[in-house]
């Protein structure tokens, strides 16, 4: 196999040739067809997520197809399409586990930090931790809806359910949430890099009813918010364009410090909360949902060997969509 490896993060990755591995009872082995590249693997490769697997395959964003199915493996076919998201293993006996908040795990592994992922040819994967994903549509297309939208499929759950919903960082997470909302009869509102009328137009062409810079005030409060970019200072904008009661939740899983702001933006019963992880129960009602609404997802192809220019790209905001790696 062949894979693109973390040594030490800071650097890039480089190229390694390796012995294909095989699963181990409870695991498969995927010959992979795609990953998708997620801001998280950005945070993993510059240093800001502090404990990574090394040397790590990053990607949690992985279809591939059977390719040999170890003991005790049920539920999957030779040759049928998978997919691999960023949860890979939970304990399954604390107390997390225990309540239906596997998110939370106190004892978890992750796809692509703390086990290898898929920038890569193959992959194994522990099977409990994988969905089947019939075929019909293309595998480059279907990658980033295993972390962009199943992450961004839990925020959007925590927003609630009222009409107008502001999306802050139109990347890949929310031109995919967006066209749910939409579907679902929502008024999007996105937030982009002040300027960024290339991303402003995405969002209106994904019928977003409003798009416009981050400091600025949308034409009607609104009910809830979702920051998926990594900048703190959008807390506090995002909680001043929320009205009472309103939500504001944070889907990435690093962000730069939050200013300190005035008790004002808070008060009057808004809330600001977190997003961690999926639960399994996510990905199967997202990847239901998604054909339903006609999810349709913008994707730039990138060979493996270019893993590095891809997340300079996804680094840079050059990227509309979402980048995928085809080995
Ligand atoms: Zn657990
Ligand atoms: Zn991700």
């Amino acid at each position: 196999m062949r894979a693109m490896v973390l040594e030490r993060p800071g650097m890039p990755l480089v190229v390694r040739e390796w012995p294909t591995p095989q699963p181990g009872p409870g695991e498969i082995l995927l010959e992979i067809a795609a990953c998708g590249v997620c801001r998280t693997d950005l945070h993993v490769v510059d240093g800001e997520l502090t404990k990574p697997k090394l040397p790590l395959v990053p990607g949690h964003e992985i279809v591939g197809r059977v390719a040999a199915i170890g003991e005790s493996v049920s539920g999957f076919a030779l040759g049928g399409r998978v997919g691999v998201p960023w949860l890979g293993y939970t304990c399954g006996v604390c107390p997390y586990c225990r309540t239906g908040r596997e998110n939370l795990c106190d004892a978890p592994l992750f796809t692509g930090y703390t086990r290898d992922g898929g920038y890569a040819t193959h992959t194994i994967a522990d099977a409990r931790y994988c969905f089947p994903l019939g075929e019909g549509t293309d595998d480059a297309a279907v990658a980033p809806l295993l972390c962009a939208g199943l992450i961004g499929w839990r925020s959007y759950q925590m927003a609630g359910d009222d009409a107008a919903l502001g999306l802050y960082g139109f990347g890949a997470a929310a031109h995919i949430l967006a066209q749910v909302a939409v579907w679902q009869r929502r008024r999007v509102y996105a937030f982009t890099r002040r300027g960024d009328t290339a991303a402003q137009n995405f969002a209106r062409s994904l019928g977003a009813v409003w798009a416009g810079g981050s400091d600025e005030a949308p034409p009607e409060p609104l009910d809830a918010a979702i920051i998926f970019a990594p900048a703190g200072a959008l807390v506090p904008a995002a909680l001043k364009a929320v009205r009472k009661g309103g939500r504001v939740v944070c889907g990435g899983i690093h962000m730069s410090d939050i200013p300190s702001f005035p008790y004002a933006l808070l008060w009057e019963e808004r809330q600001v909360m977190s997003v961690a992880n999926l639960t399994r129960e996510d990905a199967h009602e997202f990847l239901d949902v998604a054909p339903r609404a006609g999810v349709r997802t913008e994707v730039t192809r990138y060979s493996l060997e270019r893993a590095n220019e891809a997340l300079t790209d996804l680094r840079d905001g050059r990227l509309q969509g979402a980048a995928v790696l085809v080995p």
